[in-house]
């Protein structure tokens, strides 16, 4: 025989049920954890130790510098794309050319390859000026609107050829190609401060490149591979 009280009770539970799922369902992921593990998991669990490179992949919201379709993969360990053919790095590749760097608060740093602006803020963190350029006009203008929206106003963006770094605000304490390159552009190593770092990928366009780091020392070059990377292409206007 069905028993009235029990079957009012199963279906206040199967309501209470459908509403926790129409909840949960348009509820937004909690990023902020997604962040902390994704710095615990994917970048202290390697082998990235620096305090301000750690300290700022834990304050940049990555999943706002993403396509809204992109955001709940924001803190997966990859790269996601972000429009006109482009995409924004891993974050373990953000975080390991962010160190690479050994920034200073004080540093000027040049990054060229703008794309989503999530790597300028980074840099943001740590130093007192970025400087920034994009070649693809949309991204560019996108990513400026994005940093000042988030209130990053020590980034500034131009929408450009990177090839021929930023002379007026030259020289800088470190540069950062985003892009990968078939070789070292010249001018971006001319616009090296003395004691300055730079990070480039290079290698073949399509195939796997060689992530490089640059030193200017008593206006001699140094170069180091660091390790295997791939990298949409550093393009060049016509
Ligand atoms: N740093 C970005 C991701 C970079 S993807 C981020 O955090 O989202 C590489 C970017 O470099 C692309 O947006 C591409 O359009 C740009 N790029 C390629 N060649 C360039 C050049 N010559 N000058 C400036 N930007 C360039």
């Amino acid at each position: 025989m069905l028993n009235p009280t029990r079957v009012r009770q199963n279906s206040i539970t199967l309501l209470k049920m459908l509403l926790g799922f129409s909840l949960s369902f348009g509820q937004e992921p909690d990023y902020a954890s997604l962040r902390q593990q994704m710095v615990s998991e994917q970048l202290e669990g390697r082998d990235i130790y620096s305090r301000s490179t750690l300290e700022a992949m834990k304050a940049v919201p990555r999943h706002l510098f993403v396509p809204k379709a992109q955001r709940p993969f924001a803190y997966v360990d990859g790269p996601l794309p972000i429009g006109h053919k482009q995409t924004i790095s891993q974050p373990y590749i953000v975080a390991f050319m962010t160190q690479a760097l050994r920034l200073k608060k004080t540093d000027k740093v040049l990054e060229v390859g703008t794309g989503s602006g999530y790597q300028a803020a980074v840099l943001a963190k740590i130093v007192d000026s970025v400087f920034t350029i994009e070649i693809v006009e949309p991204l560019g203008l996108q990513a400026k609107k994005r940093l000042a929206q988030l209130g990053y106003n020590t980034v500034t963006v131009r929408v450009g050829d990177g090839y021929h770094g930023w002379p007026e605000k030259a020289p800088f304490d470190a540069i950062m190609v985003t892009a990968g390159a078939e070789s070292l552009p010249q001018p971006l190593v001319d616009q090296l401060a003395e004691g300055a770092r730079m990070v480039i990928p290079i290698g073949p366009h399509g195939g796997i490149r060689q992530l490089v780091l640059v030193q200017k020392k008593k206006g001699k070059i140094k170069t180091t591979e660091l390790m295997s990377v791939r990298f949409v292409p550093f393009t060049r206007k016509n």
